[in-house]
Parts: C-alpha cells; structure tokens; sequence
C-alpha cells in the first residue's frame, strides 16, 4: 500500500471555497495512492482562540490546549464531508482516535508515539484519512498540542511512522525563497535544500516550516516537498544532503526581527563569570543567540554583549539585575532596535572569504556591525533595524542570488 501525506495550511483552508479546492487536489491523488490529509485550522482561527484563553489565564493547561486545538476539529470534519459527498471514501480522525500520544507539556507536547495500526485499519474501507494537525493526547488522556505551527509535525511525524512515499506540505507560496520575496522582488524559489540549510533558515525567520518538523524530517530521512495550494507547480524539496548534486555556497539570505540585546559592562574578568550569567538565563528558560564577549583595556573587567528573544528582553534584565550582587556589572543597556541578518549555504563548508564579502559589503553600505556568530553553513550578523531592507537586497545580489 503506498500512503502519501499531504499537509494543508491555514491559509489553504481559510474558507468553504478553499476547502472545495483543497478536496479537489485530494480527490486527484487518492486515485493512485492512499492519502493521509493533515489540517491546519483555517487561517487566523487559532489566533483568536489563543487570545480568548489568553484573557483568563496565559497559564498552558488542559483547558487551553482544549480550546486552542479545537478550530482544526472543524477544517477535517468539513473537508471530510465535502470529499465523500464527492464519492471519495474519507474518514475524519482527531488526534486522540489515533492515537498521537505526546507527553505532557501542554502547548509544546512532544509526540512520544503513533498508532498506525488504526490508520491501516481504516485504509480497509476509505481512501483517505483527514486527520487533525497539531493536536495529540498525553499518556494520561489529556488533549495536548504541538506548538504553533504543530501541523507541519504532525505531518511529518506520521509521514514517517507510514513510511509515506512522500510528504508535501502545501501552502500559500510557491516553496522555500533565496530571501523573503516581500523584501526582495528578485528572490527566487529554491528547488532543492537540505535539511540543515532548511533548519537554519526556520529558525531564522523564513517562516515556512515548523522547525521541529524539519528535525523530525531529518532524524528519519524523509524528504519534504513545500508547494502551494493555488498552483499547480513543483514546489521546494528538502532532502538528505548526499542528494543535493550541486552545494551553493549561499543558497539563501534571512533576517529575523524578533531577537534584542543586552549589553552588561564592567564585570569582573574571572572564571565562571559566563557560566553564572547564561546559567541564569538557562534556569529561567531564556534561550541566548548570539554571544559577543571582550576584555577592557584594563584587563581586570569585561564587557557581555547577548542576544535573546524579544519577548524575553525584560525578563532577563530583571533576571540579571535581581542577582548583581553576585555578577558585579557596573552598568546593563538593552536594545529591541536590532535585526540578526544570515547568509546560508552548505557549500560554504568548503569555500573560504564567503563571511568576508559579507563584512565588506555591509561596510561598504555604511551598515555597522553590532555581533557576528557563524556555523559550519552560517554566517550571522547584528545590525540596526532600520538597515534590514537594505542588507538583505545587498547580500542577495552580492552572492548572485537575484532572478535576473
Ligand atoms: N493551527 C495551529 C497554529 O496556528 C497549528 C498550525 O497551523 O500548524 O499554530
Ligand atoms: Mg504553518
């Protein structure tokens, strides 16, 4: 039996109308394949829900996952009537009739098991399975979810207990892009990534996967096809590196807004110093990106630049400020006005002067540097905010990216 899973966004499903479509591109490959169809909510929908729990209690609970995990209940159970009174033979399952078993960390549920048996089962009499995304039940029967963006999860972590022979995850854009095609005209869809260029650039702010899916994807070497709803076009692959036949050097440049600094001077130069600061950060579950740390002329006191996410900025200074007695910094600034700036590529692993031109043409557009960091596949740097337009525009056709 070959099983494909396709996996449908918020936007694809916004409406009775876009569901219609999404049932005529399932109707379409049920003719060859057993389909498993994962849903997101229609788009915006679980936004609201999560504001309505907001307002009682931002506490993750079993009554928030509940709320927030109910708009994809809606989506399958319609796409499921629309495709039988099709004549396509379609089951609706929600997470819990599977089952999804996650633990029990309710709004960021890790799934620990699948049943596929029941899904072989109902492949007996129906063609399709539309199976709720995000959602999944803890060990102890509670309603758990995955985490915003949990759908593409969901349809990779089933893809891969199925052994699916593909897994495409449809949206509204045509695939992965050399940059933001809002910022730059000229980027261009990429045909083929790998998993560790797609993993940079999700968590970088090119906001297209989960990016525990693309991790999952990648423990269990299943290939990702990201295609849009609207067209009917290949969309971009995200393989196994050994099936990339050319490695670019850049294959794509992201930014991302979200991230501010803390700047911490005057402390004492000293073992451990660092180990008690990003300690701190680490017991009040901060997550530090970028680390920029140097020495005063003096000798005897040093300066601690670090990034953290923007939604985390007060809390670490309040963190930092609560135990100065132990750190000793004379003086800690913030700023939000900051954006993190990437060129990634694999081929970059075995290409030397890649992170120079990068330097050299920030340098050259007067955009000062605040931070670097890097990675064998990864260069990033701190700039203001204001200059992000322009550093990505620059960098893109800078290392011949541009759709010219
Ligand atoms: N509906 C959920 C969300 O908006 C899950 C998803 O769309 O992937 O986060
Ligand atoms: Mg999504």
């Amino acid at each position: 039996m070959k099983i494909v899973v396709m996996k449908f966004g918020g936007t694809s499903v916004a409406n009775l109308s876009k569901i219609r479509d999404v049932a005529k591109i399932v109707e379409e490959n049920s003719q060859k394949n057993k389909i498993v169809v994962v849903l997101s909510a229609m788009s915006g929908v679980t936004n609201q829900l999560q504001s309505y729990v907001e307002e009682v209690s931002s506490e993750p609970s079993r009554e928030t996952d509940l709320v927030i995990t109910s708009g994809e209940q809606v989506t399958v159970g319609l796409l499921s009537m629309i495709l039988n009174r099709e004549g396509v033979k379609s089951l609706p399952l929600l997470g819990w009739q599977v089952p999804i078993i996650t633990d029990e960390n309710h709004e960021k549920g890790r799934i620990l098991n699948i049943n596929n048996e029941t899904i072989y089962h109902h492949f007996k009499s129906n063609d399709v399975i539309v199976l709720t995304g995000f959602q999944g039940i803890s060990v102890n029967g509670v309603i758990t979810s995955l985490g915003r963006g949990g759908s593409d999860t969901t349809a990779v972590a089933i893809a891969s207990s199925l052994k699916a022979v593909r897994c495409d995850i449809y949206t509204d854009v045509e695939g992965v892009y050399t940059a933001d095609p809002n910022v730059e005209k000229n980027a261009k869809k990429i045909n083929k990534v790998s998993y560790e260029e797609m993993l940079e650039m999700s968590s970088m702010g090119a906001k297209v996967l989960q990016t525990r899916s693309v991790e999952l994807a990648m423990k269990n070497n299943l290939t990702l096809q990201v295609l849009s709803s609207l067209t009917n076009t290949e969309g971009t692959y995200i393989v196994n590196e050994n099936k990339l036949i050319e490695k670019e050097i850049v294959s794509g440049v992201s930014y991302s807004k979200n991230e501010s600094k803390i700047t911490i001077s005057g402390i004492p130069d000293k073992p451990g110093i660092s180990a008690k600061i990003f300690g701190l950060m680490a017991s009040n579950n901060i997550n530090v990106d970028m680390i920029v740390q140097n020495i005063s002329q003096d000798g005897v006191s040093a300066n601690m630049t670090f990034t953290v996410l923007t939604k985390d900025i007060e809390l670490a200074k309040k963190t930092l400020e609560r135990n100065n007695n132990e750190l000793n910094y004379t003086n800690l600034s913030t700023d939000s006005n900051i954006a993190k700036i990437s060129v990634i590529g694999m081929g970059m692993m075995s290409q030397s002067g890649v992170a120079e031109k990068m330097f050299k043409t920030l340098a050259d557009k007067q955009i000062n540097i605040l931070a670097i960091s890097t990675s064998e596949i990864k260069i990033s740097v701190l700039i203001d905010k204001k200059y992000t337009d322009l550093a990505v525009k620059t960098l893109h056709s800078v290392y011949k990216l541009d759709n010219k």
